[in-house]
């Protein structure tokens, strides 16, 4: 088998939250485990939530928690090939060839018109999902209005009738079926892609084997499948991490106290106790034992001891620890 190589992919909206670090830290664990090597890339294409200096902030907190990447930005360096927003030529030049290759078309409708079909479909008691019917349009009627500068966006073509079913490593055989899936923005009409053409492209050009990512993201997973396959390229292993709820069982948010890395450290929570906490809240050594440095993680992680059901964070354990 070829290196095991993973990523964590944050964007930079803020701080570092419990669970972002809990999935870094699978991530980094497996990467160890598996001689392996995990890299840091940063997810900058929403540019209307970025936060000036989240990056540093981050790769600030990864150091107080001494979690290594192999690669990724440089604080202050140059930030290489890790930073989506300096990559935007490469993800248009492949909604391009998406274009050229059919698996994807250009969708010039407006604000108002897509509110108007969202809304009938939605009076028929139909999901709402758009009609495709700017793939109607032919290549004279697509370059004429290119031409006149009109603003666009280019869609995925998801095809018809189609099964998509992919083997997790957390959750076991999961199956979509394309005809519940929408044609996808995969570059938005201010030049940047999509969240879903980036990560495919990426995670193809890093060479990643195996995306370890939080569960929010099943739905979005048959997507990148078609994509690679529309690239004709071999998908990587995916597995989804359950979330981390409180002990209510809500997902875990601001309004259930700190849930930045940043300020547990801050408030003395050392480190140690942090990520030995974070790796057991999903995790089964398959031992009694219930404190483990980080090396002593790093030797015995595997990804088939990570539940398939929700973490619960509760910060009364947390003290204890
Ligand atoms: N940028 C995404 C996030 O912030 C990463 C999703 C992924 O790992 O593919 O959660």
């Amino acid at each position: 088998m070829s290196e095991v190589r993973v990523r964590f992919a944050p964007s930079p909206t803020g701080y570092l939250h419990v669970g972002s670090l809990r999935t870094a830290l699978y991530n980094y664990l497996f990467a160890r485990r598996n001689n392996g090597k995990v890299i840091l890339r940063i997810e900058d294409t929403d540019r209307e939530r970025l936060v000036e200096d989240a990056i540093e902030k981050m790769i600030n907190t990864f150091k107080r928690v001494n979690l290594e990447f192999d690669e990724g930005p440089v604080q202050g360096g140059d930030y290489g090939p890790y930073i989506q927003s300096e990559r935007k030529h490469l993800y248009q030049k492949y909604a391009k060839q998406l274009v050229e290759t059919g698996h994807a078309y250009y969708c010039f409708c407006s604000k108002e018109e897509l509110d108007e079909m969202r809304k009938k479909q939605i009076e028929s008691g139909q999901a709402p999902k758009y009609d495709k019917r700017c793939l109607k349009l032919s290549k004279e009627e697509v370059q004429k209005r290119l031409d006149a500068g009109e603003p666009y966006v280019i869609r995925l073509n998801v095809p018809s009738g189609r099964t998509i079913t992919f083997n997790d490593l957390i959750h076991g055989p999961t199956t979509f079926e394309t005809d519940n899936i929408d044609d996808q923005i995969l570059l938005k009409s201010d030049g940047f892609p999509t969240y879903h053409l980036a990560v495919v492209i990426d995670d193809h050009h890093m060479g990643i084997t195996h995306v370890l990512r939080a569960d929010e993201w099943i739905p979005s997973t048959p997507k990148h499948i078609l994509l690679y396959e529309a690239f004709g390229w071999e998908p990587p292993k995916f597995g989804h991490i359950p979330l981390l709820v409180n002990t209510e069982g809500k997902k875990l948010s601001k309004r259930d106290g700190d849930v930045s890395v940043e300020d547990y450290l801050n408030k003395g929570y050392l480190p140690e106790a942090l990520i030995n906490y974070l790796a057991l809240l999903g995790w089964n050594p398959g031992t009694e034992e219930e404190f483990f440095t980080l090396k002593e993680l790093e030797q015995r992680f595997s990804l088939d001891r990570v539940n398939d059901s929700a973490g619960v964070f509760d910060i009364e354990k947390l003290n204890w620890m």
